[in-house]
């Protein structure tokens, strides 16, 4: 084998040795060696360089039948810091992670109509904050995940219907001020990562993750991987064409999806703008109104559902939105009409769920993204 043969060859042994580190935390080298096939000495070299890197550590000892009991092999969850951060219409919500995607720190600010300058440097201030706070390490910040809802084009916002990120070149900017790799993905497309990495679709293969907020957002994971299509253009869905005589859409077509069943959509039948607290209030006092609104929201979010599962036949669907989280009378408006929608074929083979993550879904994706790209360069 030539050196670069040579390179490969250990970086994908490592690779194999920290997955199973990671998802079997803490293992010993015999362990590691049974399950990945790799001779002990293979083992023991490239555990000896993870060690080198402090990727992982040796903690005491783990149980043995008779004779010495073995050291244990634990991730170094804090050999580095990640930054995930959820570009909204109206918000900005950012989050500080560890290797392991355990939330250390959070920040939420409301943008509501401010100027395009003043957010960004809001976005700024929010980074320059965790950096202040970031605990010593060894790698310190591994980089920064951004996401927005919009198209975005291998890191390059190409276009945010709703709001004005897209002016922005977001990656070069926070590349110059932060000099970490930085990483932009469109909001669902993280969102569905999140969930998949750690929250309620972990244990699928093949699911859909619908974003419902200003818009509709939707990512899509087949086989484990996400879908983005040639040019990250993928999941668009809420710009499908429920009615072709409806309203004219910012996207330039006409009775999209999401003016009818996105949560602005529903404010919109709610007649004034009113809080999340104020939605539960009058739902317990049984307000005709608010409870028939939330019904209609529902059947208008099934009949978009139905079209998306007798596409993509997904083991599940995963909806995020304060809402449907808090108020199980739109989910069952969905299930409902999806249920009596669907190809009859497919009832029963689907999981209709809320995220688990809720709002921290994209941040948390998008922080991942980051965590990935830092343990695939390190190694070797
Ligand atoms: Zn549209």
């Amino acid at each position: 084998m030539n050196i670069a043969d040579q390179a490969l060859v250990k970086k994908i042994n490592q690779e194999l040795l920290l997955n199973q580190i990671l998802s079997h935390s803490p293992i010993s080298r015999a362990k590691l060696s049974e399950i990945t096939g790799l001779n002990k000495s293979t083992v023991s070299a490239q555990v000896n360089t993870l060690i080198e890197k402090q990727l992982i550590f040796e903690i005491g000892q783990g149980q043995s039948r008779g004779g010495r009991k073995p050291v244990m092999l634990v991730f170094n969850k804090n050999a580095g810091y990640s930054i995930g951060l959820d570009l909204g219409v109206d918000y900005i919500n950012g989050i500080l992670t560890d290797l392991e995607g355990n939330i250390l720190q959070d920040c939420y600010h409301d943008l509501n109509e401010l100027a395009p300058e003043k957010a960004l440097e809001i976005l700024f201030s929010i980074i320059k904050g965790f950096l202040n706070q970031l605990p010593d390490s060894p790698y310190g910040l591994t980089g920064i995940g951004v996401c927005v809802p919009g198209l975005v084009d291998n890191n390059h916002i190409v276009f945010t219907p709703n709001s004005y990120w897209s002016q922005f070149e977001l990656q070069s900017l926070l590349q110059q001020e932060f000099n970490v790799p930085i990483f932009i993905e469109n909001e669902a497309n993280a969102g569905a990562y999140g969930e998949k990495k750690f929250g309620s679709a972990s244990n699928f293969n093949n699911l859909i993750y619908v974003s419902i907020s200003t818009g509709i957002g939707v990512g899509i994971i087949i086989n484990n991987e996400l879908y983005k299509g040639i040019n990250g253009f993928s999941g668009e869905m809420g710009h499908m064409t429920i009615d072709f005589n409806g309203p004219k859409c910012s996207c330039g077509n006409r009775g999209c999806w999401e003016l009818y069943a996105s949560e602005k959509a529903l404010f919109k039948s709610l007649k004034h703008r009113v809080s999340y607290q104020e939605i539960t209030n009058l739902v317990q006092q049984n307000d005709v109104d608010t409870l028939s609104s939330l019904q209609n929201f529902g059947f208008n979010l099934g009949i978009g559902l139905t079209s998306i599962l007798n596409t993509f036949n997904t083991e599940a669907v995963i909806l995020r939105n304060h809402i449907i989280e808090t108020q199980p009378i739109v989910l069952n408006s969905i299930k409902n009409t999806v249920s009596s929608r669907v190809y009859p074929q497919l009832n029963y083979q689907y999981e209709l769920i809320v995220s688990s993550l809720g709002k921290n879904a994209p941040a948390l994706g998008a922080s991942s993204i980051v965590i990935e790209n830092f343990l695939d360069i390190v190694k070797v």
